[in-house]
């Protein structure tokens, strides 16, 4: 099975929950018996009822033979540090842009990150339903901010998707066709988005998320930059001065499958993955093999947000 890690960044109100959730239905993660209610990114209730911690606002769909993770991002400015590392996690970005409004400061704010990573984001003009849409000028619009933003040729070169989240569409043309899915979507996403690269050698990862679970204690997430984990291996835990704060077991590896994080028996290279079991480690510190010494160069913490959940 092949793998790509996106990110999903938008203004808020864009559209992102509400495409998410149709992304979860048109690749078949929900059963037909089961209830769409709760949307896929504000799952704080979910995590409730439970006692499982979804959050990290991550999810994973499959198209094809091709599991998609797909990771939010805060779109404010005050977690400026957090998108970095974020984004950093990710090999390609959706930018969706509500049709009618255009590009709006937390679009500016994100495709700044996402520009300022190396990323070449699609363009998804969302909404386009909506009767005051004006998709022409804001395509020109975005245009407009990506080079105002410094974008270089390949992210100025973006591919362009029109549609409508809400309705379960997107396609080359503004026009609806006749046969609407999502389908142009995932394929633009397998097509354009390069497969994870992964080093070589032992286990290391970058925590990038840290979260506390009711039942698992510590959990840290991050993108496997190369080897596998375990269950039950032995981690080392380096800070970014390469010193060592720990080294201890891994309890429970989980990836994120559908809408829920579920139990796996290794994580690859490439992947994305919540590391439950150290009780030291942190965002920006280096989780990998004792026989490695160096840390991974990690992005700089400002400010130092800390995702809990509860
Ligand atoms: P988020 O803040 O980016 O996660 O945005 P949401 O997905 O919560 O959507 C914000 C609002 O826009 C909600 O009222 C949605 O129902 C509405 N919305 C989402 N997608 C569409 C769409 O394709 N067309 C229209 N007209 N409204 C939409």
């Amino acid at each position: 099975m092949s793998l790509r890690n996106i990110a999903i960044i938008a203004h808020v109100d864009h559209g992102k929950t509400t495409l998410v959730d149709e992304l979860l239905k048109q690749s078949g993660v929900y059963r037909e018996n089961e209830r769409v209610a709760e949307r896929a990114l504000d799952s704080g209730d979910i995590e409730k009822e439970r006692g499982i911690t979804i959050l990290a606002k991550a999810t994973s769909v499959t198209w094809g033979d091709t599991r998609i993770n797909i990771v939010d991002t805060p779109g404010h400015a005050d977690f400026g540090g957090e998108v970095e590392r974020i984004l950093n996690m990710v090999d390609g970005a959706v930018l969706l842009v509500d049709a009618a409004e255009g590009p709006m400061p937390q679009t500016k704010f994100v495709v700044g990150k996402a520009l300022k990573v190396g990323l070449r984001p699609i363009v998804a003009v969302n909404k386009i339903d909506r009767p005051d849409a004006r998709a022409d000028e804001v395509v020109n619009e975005v245009f407009d901010l990506f080079a105002a933003l410094d974008a270089d040729e390949d992210q100025l070169d973006f591919p362009i998707l029109y549609g409508s989240g809400r309705d379960g569409w997107m396609a080359p043309e503004p026009d609806r066709p006749d046969e609407a899915s999502l389908a142009p979507l995932f394929d633009l996403v397998l097509d354009h988005v390069p497969a994870p690269a992964v080093a070589d050698g032992p286990f290391r990862m970058i925590g990038t998320i840290l979260e506390a679970d009711p039942f698992l204690g510590r959990i840290i997430t991050g993108r496997i930059h190369s080897g596998t984990v375990r269950p039950n291996q032995t981690v080392k835990v380096m800070d970014r001065d390469g010193k060592t704060l720990e080294t201890g077991r891994v309890s429970k590896i989980l990836a994120f499958r559908g809408l829920e994080r579920q139990p796996i028996e290794e994580g690859a290279a490439g992947d994305i993955v919540a590391i439950a079991g150290l009780s030291k480690g942190t965002v920006a510190d280096t989780f990998c093999d004792p026989q490695v010494d160096e840390p991974l160069a990690a992005q700089p913490i400002d400010p130092p947000t800390v995702t809990m959940s509860f």
